[in-house]
C-alpha cells in the first residue's frame, strides 16, 4: 500500500506532512485552498470544481466546450460576488467619509462656541474694568481702596489686556 493512501493520517511514515495552502488551478486558473500531503509527488493541480473535467490530450470538441461553459458560469458567479463586495466597500467608504465630515463640522462648531464664550467673558471683564479705573488716589467707582481694581491690575497679562481693551473702547467712544 502506498504511503499516501495511509488511513492513519499525519506522520505515519515519519517523512510525510499535511500542508495547507492556496494553489492555482491549472484548469480554470482560479486560486483554491488545498490541503495535501507533502509526500505526494506533486501538489493538487485541479480545484475541486475542475477535478472531473480537467483537460486531457486529444479531447473531443464537445468536452472542451462543456468545460468552457462550466468555467464561464464560475467566473460569472465570482464577478457577482466581487461586485457585491465592491459595492459593500463603497458603502462603507461613504459611511466613513460622512462620519469624518460630521466630526469636522462638530469640531468647527466647538471651536466657534469656544471663541464666542471667550469673547463674552472678555466683554464682561472689560465692562467691569471700565467701572474700576484707578485715578488720583481712588478708584473711579468711588472706593478709596478698590479690591476689584486691584484684582484686575493684579491679574498680570490678562488684566493688562482687559485694561487695554477697556481703554480702547473708551478712546473710541470719545472719537
Ligand atoms: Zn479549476
Ligand atoms: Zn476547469
Ligand atoms: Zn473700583
Amino acid at each position: 500500500m502506498p504511503i499516501r493512501n495511509n488511513p492513519f493520517g499525519v506522520g505515519f511514515s515519519g517523512e510525510e506532512k499535511w500542508v495547507e495552502g492556496e494553489l492555482r488551478c491549472q484548469c480554470c486558473a482560479l486560486p483554491f485552498a488545498a490541503r495535501y500531503n507533502s509526500a505526494d509527488p506533486v501538489p493538487p493541480t485541479w480545484c475541486p470544481q475542475c477535478v472531473d473535467h480537467h483537460p486531457a490530450p486529444h479531447e473531443p470538441l464537445p468536452q472542451r466546450l462543456a468545460r468552457a461553459e462550466a468555467h464561464s458560469a464560475v467566473y460569472k458567479q465570482r464577478m457577482v460576488t466581487m461586485a457585491r463586495a465592491l459595492s459593500a466597500t463603497r458603502r462603507e467608504l461613504r459611511h466613513v467619509a460622512a462620519e469624518i465630515d460630521h466630526a469636522r463640522r462638530d469640531g468647527r462648531q466647538q471651536a466657534a462656541a469656544a471663541y464666542e464664550s471667550r469673547d463674552e467673558l472678555q466683554e464682561v471683564l472689560v465692562a467691569v474694568a471700565r467701572e474700576h479705573v484707578p485715578a488720583r488716589g481712588a478708584c473711579s467707582c468711588g472706593k478709596r481702596v478698590c479690591p476689584t481694581a486691584a484684582a484686575i491690575d493684579g491679574s498680570g497679562r490678562a488684566g493688562r489686556r482687559v485694561r487695554t481693551a477697556a481703554e480702547d473702547l473708551e478712546m473710541r467712544e470719545y472719537d
